[in-house]
């Protein structure tokens, strides 16, 4: 039984129907709607380069057949009796849970960010709705204050804000009204990205393009009418146009299961296995993890390889293989037709050279062939990555050939994903 019909829990239903054969497993798929988002193609939308409609298909197209899909909302799962229980009322039981149901953004919990204001001066790109409104925005912006803000860590695709950044300064170029846009990226963290290199190179290209970054700002409310940001230490930061990361929280159906989710709702796991802490029959793939790996259909991606496996042992009764190495993969689009590529892993930091090998594209590094690479990644997404296909050298190890001054392994973690309860 896998829990959400996103990027993870199609990929990982979908491998899992190719090594499993029908007789030995029923696989069901279990989504609240039949609507798939293209996530990453959200960045597009508020700069009208892409259609917001192309960016949707139906959930149940992208199942192999042998998937069943069933639509309900998922209301609790009920760990002692390996029981999920749905909205409707009924209830289904499972050998083996897939926890699939990603993360939520939860705007409500900073103090006036979804109050007044919101959707009108302040919007977020963060889901369909809000891209397609701030669209409408940014075209009608002439000039003034736009401030890019996230409010606090973990965050999914945390390079996003950046990428959004780096458009709007290209955008406001194009529209000749570069000189009348104060641009400006407010981070809680203390840099623009928490990788040492990578925060160098990614606070450089700010720097060039004229964004002023605000670092350290912990956003503890959003005053939509009079256009501030204010801080938990009393700072503040005006804008006319808010662009805001809502915190992000697990879904609300984990906190009403006991026993399965941290304080935050995301479900602690073994980073290596990915079999959760709560039950050896429970396992996570993507956002939903309370693992230090980045929240990224990269990701998602790397894991299936590794849980399907891991699934097939735990049914065979043979110890899981403790290989998921963290390994993470982003395009970081820069505007102007270029894009940066980071390729790291728990233990590695993003570092310059070439992915997946030395022939390949240029890290750290803008480059036109990075931005084939981004715009490309929408086609792999529905034909590769989804049905659970393997991109050919692109594997869920972290590659190492191609790559410069790489640091002795050893750290692991990554700040980018911590967030203390409030
Ligand atoms: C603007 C933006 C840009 C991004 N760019 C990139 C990028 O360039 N590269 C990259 O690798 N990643 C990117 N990402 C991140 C990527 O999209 C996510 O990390 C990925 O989709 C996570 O997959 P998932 O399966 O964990 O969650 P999701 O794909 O979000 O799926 C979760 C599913 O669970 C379902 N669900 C939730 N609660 C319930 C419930 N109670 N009952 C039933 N179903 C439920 C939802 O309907 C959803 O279908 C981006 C994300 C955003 C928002």
């Amino acid at each position: 039984m896998i829990l959400g019909g996103g990027t993870g829990g199609t990929l990982i239903a979908n491998r899992l129907r190719r090594l499993l054969s029908p007789g030995s497993a029923e696989i069901v798929v279990v989504d609240a709607d039949d609507q798939h988002v293209y996530q990453p193609g959200l960045l597009f939308v508020p700069f009208g380069l892409t259609d917001p409609a192309g960016l949707t298909r139906p959930r149940h197209r992208q199942l192999r057949p042998g998937v069943v899909f069933r639509r309900a909302a998922v209301d609790r799962v009920d760990l002692e009796r390996s029981e999920v229980w749905l909205a409707d009322g009924t209830s289904l039981g499972y050998d083996v849970l897939v926890i699939a149901t990603g993360a939520r953004l939860i705007p409500e919990e900073t103090e006036g960010l979804a109050g007044p204001g919101w959707m009108d001066k302040v919007f977020t790109f963060y889901s369909l709705d809000g891209a397609v409104a701030l669209r409408s925005a940014l075209a009608r912006f002439d000039g003034g204050r736009l401030v890019v803000g996230v409010v606090d860590m973990p965050i999914k695709c945390p390079v996003a804000p950046l990428e959004f950044s780096f458009l709007a300064d290209w955008y406001f170029r194009q529209r000749k009204i570069r000189d009348q846009v104060e641009l400006t990226f407010v981070t809680p963290l203390d840099g623009a990205f928490t990788k040492p290199a990578c925060n160098r190179e990614l606070s450089g290209l700010l720097r060039d393009k004229g964004v002023n970054v605000v670092t350290e700002f912990n956003t503890g409310e959003v005053d939509g009418q009079a256009g501030r940001l204010i801080s938990y230490d009393g700072r503040e930061v005006g804008f006319d146009l808010a662009v805001m990361i809502p915190l992000h929280g697990g879904q609300a159906y984990v906190d009403r299961s006991p026993g399965l989710g941290d304080e935050l709702g995301f479900v602690p796991a073994d980073e290596r296995t990915l079999q959760s802490k709560a039950r050896p029959d429970v396992f996570v793939i993507g956002d939903a993890a309370d693992i230090p790996a980045s929240k990224a259909g990269s990701v998602a991606h790397f894991e299936g390889e590794i849980l399907a496996r891991n699934i097939g042992r735990y049914l065979a009764g043979e110890p899981l293989d403790a290989a998921f190495d963290g390994h993470t993969n982003c395009f970081i689009e820069s505007g102007f037709g270029k894009a940066l590529l980071i390729d790291f892993n728990y233990g590695t930091e993003p570092v310059t050279g070439r992915f997946p090998g030395r022939l390949g594209l240029p890290l750290l590094r803008q480059s036109r062939l990075n931005h084939a690479g981004k715009l490309a990644f929408g086609w792999l997404y529905w034909h590769v990555l989804l049905p659970g296909r393997e991109i050919p050298a692109v594997r869920s190890k972290m590659p190492t050939a191609g790559k410069r001054g790489l640091p002795a392994p050893g750290a692991t973690g990554s700040p980018a994903q911590t967030r203390k309860a409030r």
